[in-house]
């Protein structure tokens, strides 16, 4: 399970589920685990500090590689 966190405060934003070693591009919903605080503007994820995490695509979101961090693990 990788905790997805905002790159410029380090704020936790969810849970999610990865399978494979691959990067994190995308977040589907459905392997979202556990949802913390952040805000919705549109279409845009954005961090309660204002930074920009990812675009909402339906199924998933689409992320944006300069706004988030992730600690924990990917599962193969
Ligand atoms: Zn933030």
């Amino acid at each position: 399970m990788l905790t997805i966190k905002c790159a410029a405060c380090k704020r936790k934003l969810w849970k999610y589920q990865k399978i494979g070693k691959g990067e994190v591009l995308r977040c589907y919903k459905s392997r979202i685990d556990r949802e913390y605080e952040y805000q919705r503007q549109g279409d845009k994820i954005l961090c309660s500090c204002g930074k920009e995490i990812g675009i909402d695509k339906g199924a998933h979101i689409k992320m944006i590689k300069k706004g988030f961090i992730y600690t924990g693990s990917k599962q193969n």
